[in-house]
């Protein structure tokens, strides 16, 4: 496989290609092998019981979910003669807890042989761990095109009160029924815009940090996703109409971003520094019950936010003695005190991450200040294919979604302070880092918030 062929395949193509092999050197791993987007898509889920040879089938969903397509899936059901069993959990909002998932599994019927998820973001990250804990297949009923975890073997979980992402299982099929995509609530659908607007971010990070760290990058992924996000931005003027071609461009990119992490064996292709904006907000919702929104929603502020540090960058003259002195000085334990401060208990893992990775280390800094000034024109290069600031912020009010962050009830100081933040999320070269690297950070934060 290589680029050019990749950019005319469909999602059903790619689906049926199962594992293949990639001019990256990888063989991509087989994924979701059933995803079926369509109208009236429910009415295949006998048969796909039926193929993969289970009996009774456990449904979980949520309430409103349940109204908006469990019945219908229990009615399919019932026509078909296929017996099952359900739970309908009976509180809202469900969230990715330890409660949560504690009540699913003491709901479970150990009769039943299959899973099915009717929901869509923390629906579905329970049923996977429901999936993962009774060995059982998996099966998605996706109820909005909101966020790209359709596709993964993960779940994004709150545990002990950290946010996570924990191993459960892939889906065997993802169902994505148009009838009910299309009816989802409009946030959902501008959340589906802001993860995959997402992605203009995280694939030019994906390229940088394989220029200057040497991380694995496969072109093939990477534009696997562009020619999805493409796809999905053409569609926004459609969207708020409830087009069906509309929406099913936003579901197959969410179900294409997930894929791409799944091939990629990493989350860079669909994650970079917008989403540790998201990450951040959501350890401070959990920490001091802080303002937060939908992951997607958050992500396409993080986007929006992103975007006018990379026109900040393209601006720079570097200053080599600056920044190696801004190292030599940095005070890590006063840092790692604001890191408890703002983020709360999440802090910790992000701190312990620093330990092991050691990228305050001034020798390790000279090195990487040299590689930057070496390959500046190349890193140039990368952050002139971003979109600008303008088309971005068209395309997310163009369908109504938040584009400042005080609309989800964000201060422009709290703003400022996850911005610096983003950089100690993950061992990921992001624009924070090359900022810190450079000396800039708290300069670039004043000048930019
Ligand atoms: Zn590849
Ligand atoms: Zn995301």
């Amino acid at each position: 496989m290589n680029v050019e062929e990749i950019k005319n395949m469909s999602l059903e193509d790619l689906i049926a290609l199962g594992s293949f092999e990639c001019e990256c050197g990888k063989t991509h791993p087989a994924g979701t092998p059933h995803v079926i987007i369509e109208s009236g898509a429910i009415n295949k889920l006998p048969d796909l019981i039926k193929e993969c040879g289970a009996k009774k089938p456990f449904i979980v969903s949520g309430k409103a979910t349940y109204e908006a397509a469990g019945q219908r899936v229990c009615a399919v059901l019932d026509q078909a003669g296929i017996n099952y069993n359900k739970y309908v959990f009976p509180f809202s909002p469900v969230v990715p807890n330890e409660t949560c998932v504690g009540s699913a599994i003491m709901h479970y019927d150990h009769s039943c042989d299959l899973i099915i998820g009717v929901g869509s973001g923390v629906i579905n990250d329970i049923s996977k761990i429901l999936a993962a804990t009774t060995g059982h297949t998996y099966i998605v009923c996706g109820t909005a095109p909101s966020m790209d975890g359709y596709a993964s073997s993960t779940s994004s979980m709150d545990r002990d009160g950290l946010k996570i992402s924990l191993n459960s299982k892939g889906a065997w099929a993802i169902v994505g029924d148009l009838d009910i995509l299309c009816e989802a609530p409009m946030h959902m659908l501008q959340a589906g815009v802001g993860d995959m607007v997402a992605k203009y971010i995280s694939i030019c990070e994906w390229k940088i940090a394989h220029l200057l760290i040497g991380e694995y990058y496969c072109p093939v992924v990477a534009e696997l996703v562009n020619v999805a996000l493409k796809k999905v931005v053409d569609a926004t003027p459609k969207l708020m109409s409830r087009d069906k071609e509309a929406v099913k461009a936003v579901m197959e990119g969410m179900v294409i971003a997930g894929l791409s992490m799944h091939y990629a064996g990493l989350s860079r292709p669909a994650s970079g520094m917008e989403h540790y904006f998201s990450h951040i907000w959501d350890m401070r919702s959990l920490a001091f019950n802080a303002a937060c929104d939908l992951h997607g929603i958050q992500c396409g502020l993080g986007t929006l936010l992103s975007l006018p540090v990379y026109d900040y960058i393209k601006e720079i003259s570097i200053d080599k003695e600056k920044a190696l002195n801004y190292v030599k000085n940095f005070d890590l334990a006063a840092w790692n005190k604001s890191l408890e401060e703002f983020v709360g208990e999440g802090a910790g893992a992000m701190i312990a991450g620093e330990v092991k990775e050691g990228k305050y280390n001034v020798e390790k800094h000279a090195k990487r200040l040299d590689l930057i000034i070496e390959k500046w024109d190349d890193i140039m290069a990368i952050v002139n294919e971003m979109p600008s600031y303008k088309e971005v912020y068209d395309t997310m009010k163009m369908i109504g979604a938040p584009v400042d962050p005080k609309e989800i009830g964000l201060s422009k100081e709290e703003v400022k302070t996850t911005f610096t933040m983003t950089k100690d999320i993950r061992d990921k070269y992001i624009a924070t880092r090359l900022l810190w690297d450079l000396g800039l950070l708290e300069e670039a934060a004043d000048k930019l918030f």
